[in-house]
């Protein structure tokens, strides 16, 4: 079986995280060789373990968490400013007095809340995948499913617009849990690594070598279990 291709972006160093500011043969920081083959005395496949790993507060997700939250945030009272103006354009101006728009406002800032707030964490495995393609303006466009039957029994689904690269990763049968809390759709991690050739980045969803301990993509940690040696 030939292995799957993780990501050849290479802003960030996959030993130490730093960033590395354009192509480098080398990194400035720990020194170590930009590429695979700093790994090559390592087996690829397995390199990630087993079990679920301990370090989901680690400092470089902080970013990716209040990024999301800060967009929300901003969007919503814009999107409430614009059905305001609307609702005068359109002549409801007797009826839109000061306080229906300080309560459509109020809504608008709850809502944002609500969304801001953390999804919660949950385990369960995958029971179906299915990918539709539907054409728009002449292109192609994909929508990846799977759905998920939780440790409580709920089924959960999931679904990618951008990328199948985490959908791909995931097979009928795998035990996974979900970390809601990082905000961030691609925060799948398999209780299982030990087959892998590649394993997920829960932030850009990027996939990555498992030999690695940084996101090359984006500078997150990678998630991993623990290995035999
Ligand atoms: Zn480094
Ligand atoms: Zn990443």
């Amino acid at each position: 079986m030939s292995e799957k291709n993780v990501t050849s972006i290479n802003l960030y160093c996959a030993n130490c995280g730093t960033k590395l500011g354009g192509a480098k043969d080398v990194c400035p920081s720990c020194g170590r060789v930009i590429g695979p083959e700093q790994y090559a005395a390592i087996p690829r496949t397995g390199a990630a373990g087993v079990g679920y790993s301990e370090i989901t507060g680690h400092p470089t997700f902080d970013a990716y968490r209040k990024h999301t939250g800060k967009v929300q945030m901003i969007l919503l009272p814009v999107i409430a400013v614009v059905v305001f103006v609307i609702l005068l354009l359109i002549g409801a101006g007797a009826a839109v007095s000061l306080v229906s728009a300080a309560l459509l406002l109020a809504i608008m800032f709850a809502i944002a809340a609500a969304k801001g707030r953390k999804k919660p964490d949950w385990q369960g495995t995958v029971e179906k995948k299915e990918f539709t393609r539907i054409k728009r303006q002449g292109a192609d466009r994909y929508t990846y499913k799977v759905w998920f039957r939780g440790e409580d029994g709920k089924r959960r689904t999931h679904v990618w617009h951008q990328h199948s690269y985490v959908y791909d990763y995931l097979e009928e049968g795998d035990t996974v849990r979900f970390l809601g809390s990082l905000g961030t759709p691609n925060a799948f991690e398999k209780y299982d690594k030990s087959g892998d050739d590649v394993i997920p980045c829960v932030c850009c969803g990027n996939l990555a070598d498992p030999r690695y301990t940084y996101c090359t993509a984006c500078g997150a940690i990678l998630l991993k279990g623990k290995t035999a040696q």
